[in-house]
């Protein structure tokens, strides 16, 4: 059994159908990117992962556990895959600590001292423990980002979905944050990420999935997928003439 299994998964919003029969399974410890024009149905794919949007038809199980569409469920998922996306969404009256335990103070009813703990040890994962006091508007964009990922971390997640994490950040700042997710990765973290960071993608992915039109179009190991595509869409898309 696959960690995540994706299965026929259709998702409309309206009239508009955006993902159109998915199907992709994750073993645990995989790296996926996933690439594809703007449009193509990537973040609703991410979001449907962590139930935070119901999917139309088809099925999503994460470790086992089928996606059914009741809060309960939607819920029970959430807690199991984390979630960082491309604004990092810190609350900027909360301290740095304080925005790690949040979750786990609400969401999972940790303890102070033992959301603590875990926050010091997920902020010392992302090179940030010195930071423990600091406001978030004291922080850089990349620390703000490793902060956001020391949070989906304290949850304790069976697979990270990272949507264009590194997209809002000025160039110079972004290698710090694929850093840290080139760490999880190296330390067999689930992950599946959409991202534009091609070099990242060849270097640490498993598979690359590129998207278009709501479908899977192409998958693949990365040498494969980037140097050998098959469709012309892909071709395009990585600037190769068709
Ligand atoms: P990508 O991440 O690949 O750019 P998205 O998954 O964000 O693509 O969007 C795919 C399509 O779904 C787009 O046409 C977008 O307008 C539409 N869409 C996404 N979220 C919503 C929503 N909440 N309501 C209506 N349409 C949406
Ligand atoms: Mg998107």
């Amino acid at each position: 059994m696959s960690l995540i299994e994706i299965t026929e998964v259709r998702k409309s919003f309206g009239s508009n159908e955006v993902l159109k029969g998915i199907n992709l399974d994750i073993e645990p410890g995989e790296v996926i990117a996933i690439i594809g024009k703007s449009g193509s149905g990537k973040s609703t794919l991410l979001r449907c992962i962590n139930g935070l949007e119901t999917i139309s038809s088809g099925a999503i199980s994460v470790a086992g556990a089928q996606f059914i569409d009741d809060e309960l469920h939607l819920k029970a998922l959430r807690l199991k895959v984390g979630m960082i996306f491309q604004q990092f969404n810190l609350f900027p009256h909360l301290n740095v600590g304080e925005n790690v335990m949040l979750s786990q103070k609400v969401v999972k009813k940790t303890p102070k001292q033992d959301a603590e703990a875990l926050a010091r040890k997920m902020l010392e994962r992302v090179g940030l423990a010195h930071k423990f006091e600091a406001y978030p508007d004291e922080l850089s964009g990349g620390q703000q980002q490793r902060v956001a990922i020391a949070r989906a971390l304290a949850m304790q997640p069976t697979a990270l979905l990272c949507d264009e994490i590194t997209s809002a950040l000025d160039p110079e700042l972004v290698s710090e944050v694929l850093a840290v997710v080139r760490e999880l990765a190296a330390e067999g973290m689930t992950l599946v990420m959409v991202t534009h960071e091609m070099k990242f993608a060849r270097d640490v992915c498993s598979r690359v999935v590129f998207m278009h039109e709501g479908k899977v179009h192409e998958i693949g190991p990365p040498e494969e997928v980037f140097s050998s595509p098959k469709t012309p869409e892909l071709k395009q898309f990585l600037g190769m003439t068709a």
